[in-house]
């Protein structure tokens, strides 16, 4: 999957609204507005020399491209039998562009992008204009891809920070 300049290579996960997993999740932290494009093949490509149909050929679920074939108007024909121009619509497979409408807010995220400036804090996590006010983790404006780094920061930030103010005087 490939947005702005980045590019992601996990699980995408169709959930009842909109898609997640950890692709998309990757993603959105890079998304702002316009197009995200998806490989949905990314170890194959597609052999139109087979008689062989979409649904029978392609390493995908059934499911998933029934519904792919449904909405590019395309019926689950021998590959081989394709038209250049169906050739071309199957091939979206590869390279389907689309922008999202948006995302789910605040509510559904996992992290936050932003927060108070690093710059603003010492190494204790003191703001440097106001003594004795300590921001940690998702205050501040730190934000890791998925694999835990949230969660690490909020806890070292968190360590950090508490062994300062229990040594203060
Ligand atoms: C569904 C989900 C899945 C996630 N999965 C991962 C993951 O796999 N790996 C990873 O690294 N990160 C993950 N995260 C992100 C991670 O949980 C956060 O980055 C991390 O918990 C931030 O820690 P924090 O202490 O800064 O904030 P929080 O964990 O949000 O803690 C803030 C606490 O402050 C309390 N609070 C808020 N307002 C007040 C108030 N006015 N007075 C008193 N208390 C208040 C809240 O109730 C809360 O307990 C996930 C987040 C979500 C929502």
């Amino acid at each position: 999957m490939q947005v702005a300049s980045h590019q992601f290579s996990d699980y995408i996960l169709f959930a009842h609204k909109g898609i997640s997993g950890p692709a998309i999740l990757n993603a959105s932290l890079f998304w702002e507005k316009g197009k995200i494009a998806i490989d949905f093949l990314p170890f194959s490509s597609i052999n139109f020399n087979t008689s062989k149909t979409p649904i029978n050929a392609l390493p995908l679920p059934r499911r998933f491209i029934k519904a792919f074939l449904e909405y590019i108007g395309l019926e689950n024909k021998a590959l081989r039998s394709m038209n250049a121009t169906e050739k071309e619509k199957l091939l979206l497979l590869k390279n389907f562009e689309f922008a999202p409408a948006g995302t789910f807010g605040f509510k559904k995220a996992e992290v936050c992008k932003g927060g108070v400036t690093c710059s603003e804090i010492t190494q204790n996590f003191e703001a440097k204009n106001q003594k004795g006010l300590f921001f940690i983790g998702e205050a501040l404006e730190v934000t890791g891809r998925l694999g835990g780094f949230n969660l690490q920061f909020a806890f070292s930030s968190g360590a950090k920070c508490a062994d300062f103010i229990n040594n203060i005087n």
